[in-house]
């Protein structure tokens, strides 16, 4: 048993547990980290946002010098792939931001522990040390940022090189003929669309009738025009039941949802992407008597304490949407209470972003939700073809949509899908927690040429008057 003991124990550095320990730092606890994988970032950090967001970068490069330059004016010889290097970049993107964090922890004295942790009690964080050996350490709390996996898929065996979750998707070694990609959420169209890029032929198969559950059902449906057009099959609305593997391929068994005739489809790369579940192995969560509720979800209060006083959780292994910036939300607000000071998060208010290109990014209730919510409201939308700045740099796919409460005008829902909708979103983010209406919007005087007067326009199209369109 380690002499010291620490105001707060972390286990798990990523983007929620690592704010945690450096908001913790900051606010005068003695901090420690734990981590397992050997480097700090987590999954987002390691194998999850920032490795897919470096390759989406490059292959979208690759796509534009094959198929856009020549549009602007620049002649370029015979385009060739470096997959090597490609790969290269994006580990060095990666270490870059990891040893970053590194530093943080030693600039804020965050003592940070390489090795697998686990809770035998209130109090006491176990840890069995990557280099060999077991470390006891006291602690007046302990938060849990454990993070998440991907969920595996009955009957299709994982062996990141055939058949691949993200991470394997993130590591191939050559450029796959074909790739089917099982589930069209988030993950599954961005690593879809960078293989796709880079020249694979890639099929999407989906169990609903749609893509991007839970997204804005319009928005949806067009970005899958948008990535047709790019060389992307759908295949909805059906189900992969098994795969048979030889050395050189997989072949799926697919069925209708629906029930109906099964068919075959053969691809040299299978990427699983159905969700995340949380991560809680080996914690002693169970012995604890720590409350999860029946998909392994812990279950926390608005202070994020579980039903063990003292033992706290945040990030993907709560309930919420799993993303890096909402995990990061939780571990500062969380941290804060702990200190005393008060905290809040808006989960209606979490943006979401899907980085294809263009991205679609979301903000606040969807259509649908505000129709079986029966909650009266006016639609504002703005096509991106008649964007002066969209129209410069060449990229007029997508559009924004506008929802406002048909009473109050108060902005209830932003969707956005086109070139930087992430970035543009932001603002709509802003306008909504501060309990913006349309008009506020509409009357806010934006840049131009520049893509956020899309979203002024849409503003303005909720109240029937827009001027580009
Ligand atoms: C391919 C991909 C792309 C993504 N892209 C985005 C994106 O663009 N934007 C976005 O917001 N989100 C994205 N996400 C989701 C994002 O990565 C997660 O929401 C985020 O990482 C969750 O943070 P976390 O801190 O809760 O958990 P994690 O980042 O999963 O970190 C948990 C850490 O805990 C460690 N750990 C687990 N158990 C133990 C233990 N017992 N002892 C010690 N350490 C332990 C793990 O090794 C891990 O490093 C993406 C995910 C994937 C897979």
């Amino acid at each position: 048993m380690s002499d010291q003991e620490y105001d707060l124990v972390v286990i798990g550095g990523g983007p929620g547990g690592y704010v945690a320990a450096i908001r913790a730092a900051q606010l005068g606890m003695k901090t420690a980290c734990v981590e397992k994988r050997g480097a700090l970032g987590g999954t987002c950090l390691n194998v999850g946002c920032i490795p897919s967001k470096a390759l989406l970068q490059s292959s979208e490069k690759f796509a534009d010098a094959n198929k856009h330059f020549a549009e602007h004016g620049v002649k370029l010889g015979k385009i060739e792939l470096d997959l090597k290097a490609m790969m290269g970049r994006k580990d060095k993107v990666v270490s870059n931001l990891t040893g970053g964090i590194e530093f943080l922890f030693k600039k804020n004295k965050i003592t940070y522990i390489k090795g697998e942790g686990s809770i035998p009690k209130a109090g006491e964080v176990a840890v069995k040390l990557t280099d060999g050996g077991n470390e006891t350490l006291k602690a007046k709390k302990i938060l849990i940022a454990t993070g998440s996996e991907s969920t595996p898929l009955p009957g299709l065996d994982i062996d990141e090189k055939q058949i691949v979750t993200s991470t394997g998707a993130l590591e191939l070694g050559k450029v796959p003929k074909s790739m089917v990609v099982v589930g069209a959420g988030v993950i599954g169209l961005e690593l879809g669309s960078v293989w796709s890029r880079l020249g694979a032929e890639v099929t999407v198969v989906e169990f609903l009738d749609r893509i991007l559950p839970g997204m804005d059902g319009d928005i949806a449906k067009q970005t899958q025009r948008v990535l047709t057009k790019q060389g992307l099959k759908f295949k909805l609305g059906k189900k992969v039941t098994g795969a048979k593997k030889t050395k050189t391929a997989v072949t799926l068994t697919v069925e209708p949802a629906k029930g109906g005739d099964a068919e075959e489809i053969k691809a040299d790369v299978v990427l699983v992407s159905i969700g995340r579940r949380p991560y809680t192995d080996g914690l002693g969560l169970e012995e604890l008597g720590v409350n999860k509720d029946n998909r392994g979800i812990i279950q926390v209060n608005e202070s994020f304490e579980t039903n063990v006083p003292g033992i706290y959780a945040i990030g993907d292994c709560v309930p919420g949407p799993m993303l890096a910036h909402k995990a990061e939300e939780e571990g500062t607000i969380c941290v804060e209470m702990m200190a005393g000071q008060s905290g809040h998060i808006d989960y209606n208010l979490v943006p979401g972003v899907v980085y294809t290109w263009p991205e679609v990014a979301s903000v606040g209730k969807t259509e649908e939700q505000l129709k079986e919510d029966g909650v009266d409201y006016r639609v504002g939308k703005f096509p991106f073809t008649a964007n002066s700045r969209a129209q410069a740099i060449g990229d007029t796919d997508g559009l924004v949509k506008v929802l406002a409460d048909k009473v109050t005008d108060r902005v209830l829902g932003v969707h956005i899908l086109g070139p930087l909708a992430g970035d543009i979103l932001a603002e709509a983010v802003i306008a909504m927690e501060f309990g913006a209406s349309a008009e506020d919007i509409a009357r806010t005087c934006h840049s131009h040429p520049g893509m956020g007067e899309a979203v002024k326009e849409a503003a303005l199209a909720v109240d029937g008057r827009p001027i580009h369109i």
